[in-house]
């Protein structure tokens, strides 16, 4: 199971699509709970992956430290935005087996959004922690706004060959309501189809490039299908807060609805991961309702989702439309089904932007 732990509320940057850090009666920024009390949950689980998030988990590396000391049997990850990675020791880097690091794409368009510098701060932060550890994966983990161009961003960040795999969330939803409908038409659905046409030429060639968007909808038709949002959030994730409570999703840190226990009395997974909305909708199988958070809280509307949705709709459609050539590139042993499978509990992404 995935295991979000949140090392503090504080963030050190301000993106302009998230506001920056947590307030402190919300998400404290320092751990109040014993460790004790978080390892015998974890050590309940079989599998265990961790990975710190926040705010910005590197403000608190030295909770790092202690996890790490403490489980040493979990597989170990790491959200961040990369402007702090010198400040945990390199053994430490040497145990941490993913890190999801924050970048947008091209330079202007990253550092329009989360501040002047940050693209060359995160450039070195790959590189430094791919040279203390070259075992680590690095993702490229993007935001994607209505400056973006995707096919643009998408083919930067696969030519600074620096991240093993990119993944990308839309900006919808959390901000302000934007002209997204026309967007998607007239940008990101051409980007996207430009985006995938590159995706197959490569499969052509017998080279899986990940972009997760793409892989984690393939895998969900080759191998096991979503039952609930990619994420796992509340059935295959949960979020331990700095206050020891256990949610469903990172997110939802004011939302009842996201509340599944706590660190001292431990927690219930959700039963019916799927929502309402999504259980009869032909595509549930490739994209397990999207984010929870979104349907629990339509911040842009019914309208809003439903314009939102039809997209999502169209991006699915458009990547299984690839499936023929697909599986005639699988039959003729150019790649591998196995080479398909995709966990995103295992990464900590959420495979449908
Ligand atoms: S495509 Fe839309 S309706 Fe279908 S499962 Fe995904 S979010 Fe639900
Ligand atoms: S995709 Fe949605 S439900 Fe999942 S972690 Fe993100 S905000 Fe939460």
């Amino acid at each position: 199971m995935l295991w979000l732990i949140i090392t503090t509320g504080e963030c050190n940057l301000k993106c302009d699509y998230c506001g920056g850090s947590f307030p402190k009666e919300i998400v404290p920024w320092k751990v109040s709970y014993n460790i004790e009390n978080l390892k015998k949950l974890v050590e309940k689980d079989k599998s265990p992956t961790i990975i710190f998030y926040g705010g910005e988990p590197l403000l608190n590396y030295k909770f790092i430290e202690k996890v790490i000391d403490n489980l040493e049997k979990a597989r170990f990850g790491i959200q961040t935005n990369g402007l702090l990675v010198k400040l945990l020791p390199k053994d430490y880097w040497k145990k941490i087996n993913v890190a999801l690091l924050s970048i947008d794409g091209r330079q202007e368009i990253n550092d329009k959004h989360r501040g002047k510098g940050t693209y060359k701060k995160v450039i070195e932060a790959a590189k430094y922690i791919k040279n203390v550890n070259p075992n680590i994966e690095t993702i490229a983990r993007m935001t994607v706004t209505n400056d973006s161009n995707i096919y643009e961003e998408v083919i930067h960040l696969i030519e600074l060959n620096l991240f093993d795999k990119i993944h990308w969330q839309l900006d919808v939803v959390w901000s302000n309501k934007w002209d997204f409908v026309s967007w998607a038409r007239n940008n990101y659905v051409p980007g996207l189809r430009k985006l995938l046409k590159f995706f197959v030429e490569n499969l052509k060639k017998g080279k899986i490039i990940k972009i997760i968007p793409f892989v984690g909808i393939l895998s969900a038709h080759y191998h096991q299908g979503y039952i609930g949002s990619p994420c796992g959030a509340g059935y295959r994730s949960v979020t331990v807060l700095s206050n020891g409570k256990i949610l469903s999703c990172p997110i939802a840190v004011r939302e009842k609805w996201a509340n599944l226990g706590d660190i001292y009395n431990g927690y219930k997974l959700l039963e019916e991961p799927m929502p309402d909305y999504c259980k009869k909708c032909e595509f549930r199988k490739y994209c397990g309702g999207r984010c929870l958070y979104a349907h629990m809280e339509p911040y842009w509307g019914k309208e809003g989702f439903i314009e939102i949705d039809e997209v999502n709709k169209e991006y699915i459609k458009m990547v299984l439309s690839i499936i023929p050539e697909v599986d005639q590139l699988i039959k003729e042993g150019i790649i591998k089904v196995t080479d398909l499978y995709y966990d995103p509990t295992a990464d900590s992404t959420e495979v449908i932007p």
